[in-house]
């Protein structure tokens, strides 16, 4: 790392890491809203944060693990939020665009997300995935 050029965060906030996904990855604060907790997830799959997707998945529909490990040829290249919309105090979804490579080809992910908040923190809990 540089000291005069930090690094910008995987998310595609444009902000610093640091002061962006870095938040919840690396100090553990808790993101405020579904949206900004389904950018901290994105950043997660970047970094192979395993620990941190699994803690912010839903109890009811979590995965034992997710063998990120195990996919070493996917490159993750950007992140397009497209739609927030938070239907009760509680209850949220988040549709997006994530790209990415493998093996040189490139895919999109096009997701709609459900988030449910429980004691104050966002989870994800489900997603559809959208054809293209
Ligand atoms: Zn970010």
């Amino acid at each position: 790392m540089s000291a005069t050029q930090p690094p910008r965060c995987p998310c595609g906030s444009e902000q610093r890491y640091i002061d962006c996904c870095g938040r919840f990855l690396e100090n553990g604060e808790t993101p405020e809203t579904a949206e900004i907790l389904m950018r901290s997830r994105y950043s997660a799959y970047t970094l192979e944060r395993e620990q941190y997707l699994l803690m912010t998945w839903h109890s009811s529909t979590r995965p034992s693990s997710l063998e990120l490990k195990r996919s070493p040829s996917q490159h993750w290249l950007g992140l397009t939020v497209k739609r927030h919309l938070q239907s009760d105090i509680d209850n949220a979804t988040v549709e997006f665009v994530a790209r990415y490579k493998i093996n040189g080809k490139a895919y999109r992910l096009h997701e709609i997300s459900r988030f449910v908040r429980e004691n104050k923190t966002w989870h994800y809990l489900d997603g559809d995935i959208l054809e293209a």
